[in-house]
């Protein structure tokens, strides 16, 4: 699979959509399209003293239901096409959630394994300006994503804020809690995840105490799913990778000092007491549930048969493709769609910026009780509808989601 096939797979999915929900074939180019992209050079000084020029992507996909909002992503492979594709997910997934935003994405071409830290904050400041005209609290919002974290995310709102001349908490989520972050907000994807998770075994049957669980990825996504499967749902963790290698145990692995141990040595690899195995192992796994919480196109044509889970839990954007997924329905898998199961990441950041736009605080119970609200309720509307309709849970998320899109569209009589 290549990287583009992210933005056509969601083009693909436009296209079911538009014939459930039949819609007209102009409401359906719209909806095929960013509305609008930037592409920047962001000139930087490395630390040697020579100027390194970074290729730099913000795309705003669709706002008719309000400013776009979506991550930024620091990856060596990142693509226009990409991010496109990505800026469209996070579109349909406020959309799904009821949010009052559109989606957007951003991403810079740099490895900030290789950065120092002084460069990485050069660079972050720099995306900003590059883009400044164009976000801000009532435009596009942006937020942390693959390999960007709340350090990055404060620069991000200091530098915004410089340029406003004001401080405007609200530009940027994901924030630390001292200059205008949610509690909450850290763990929110994995939470809400594990919540959708909860709810769609319950539907099918399945006790989650004990429950094996494979963990591609131990990012923040990754890293926190793990935890919570241990300590929130009960379920038994056997394997878990990141970029440089995975560790796995049977009876379980121990989280909290696995955690220690990449903090150490800077990967989970190695860890004592569990034998390795490689990232596409680690997918074919005999386990109750898989997430993939790192990166798309993970699941393919090349391994979906010989995946063994009964639950796919997409905490990763886009990690199943096409190909892969409709093979996957012929297994009776179940598949919880990324717009679905790692929402609440987003949702907990419109909290946040709630909370901002109020000049509020709110606590961590009060966060975790709103947000569990939201991902179960999402969760069951989404369930019936594909029962009623004998639709995937993705498919089914889609129509909903995109059915909210249209009637945006057309309240504000853009069709
Ligand atoms: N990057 C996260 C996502 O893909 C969160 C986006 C946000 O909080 O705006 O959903």
């Amino acid at each position: 699979m290549t990287q583009t096939d992210l933005f056509e797979t969601i083009r693909q999915h436009v296209c079911q959509c538009a014939y459930d929900l039949n819609l007209a074939p102009d409401v359906e180019a719209i909806l095929k399209m960013p509305m609008r992209e930037f592409h920047v050079s962001i000139p930087v000084r490395m630390d040697d003293g020579h100027i390194h020029t970074f290729q730099g992507f913000r795309v705003q996909y669709n706002d008719a239901r309000g400013p776009t909002k979506g991550g930024i992503r620091y990856h060596p492979d990142e693509t226009i096409d990409t991010i496109r594709g990505l800026a469209a997910i996070m579109t349909w997934k406020c959309a799904l959630f009821g949010l009052p935003l559109g989606g957007a994405k951003g991403g810079v071409v740099c490895n900030p394994k290789e950065m120092s830290e002084g460069e990485l904050e050069r660079l972050s400041r720099a995306y900003i300006q590059a883009i400044s005209r164009f976000i801000g609290p009532e435009r596009d919002i942006p937020a942390p994503d693959v390999y960007t974290n709340p350090r990055i995310m404060a620069w991000m709102m200091d530098e915004y804020s410089k340029i406003a001349g004001q401080t405007t908490f609200g530009a940027i989520t994901g924030k630390p809690l001292v200059v205008g972050g949610s509690e909450g907000r850290l763990d929110a994807t994995a939470r809400g995840g594990w919540y959708v998770i909860g709810e769609a075994a319950q539907d099918a049957g399945i006790d989650l105490k004990n429950a094996t669980v494979a963990i591609q990825g131990f990012g923040n996504v990754g890293a926190h799913a793990a935890r919570l499967g241990q300590y929130l749902a009960g379920a038994r963790v056997v394997a878990v990778s990141d970029s440089r290698g995975g560790v796995m145990n049977r009876d379980g692995i121990e989280i909290h000092r696995l955690q220690e141990h990449k903090a150490e040595t800077g990967s989970v690899a190695g860890f004592l007491g569990t034998e390795p195995i490689s990232n596409e192992d680690l997918l074919e796994l005999d386990v109750d549930i898989l997430i993939p919480a790192a990166l798309e196109n993970v699941v393919n044509a090349a391994n979906a048969d010989r995946i063994r889970a009964r639950i796919i839990a997409e905490f990763a954007n886009g990690p199943v493709s096409n190909e892969a997924d409709a093979m996957l329905k012929e297994k009776d898998v179940i598949l919880i769609p990324d717009l679905l199961c790692n929402g609440g990441g987003v949702v907990v950041s419109y909290f946040e910026m709630v909370q901002n736009l109020n000049m509020d605080h709110w606590d961590a119970a009060d966060v975790d009780s709103r947000l569990r609200k939201m991902m179960t309720m999402t969760y069951h509307t989404v369930h019936e509808t594909a029962q009623k309709k004998g639709f995937s849970l993705r498919q089914a998320a889609y129509t909903i989601a995109v059915h909210n899109i249209v009637e945006a569209m057309q309240a504000r009589g853009w069709v």
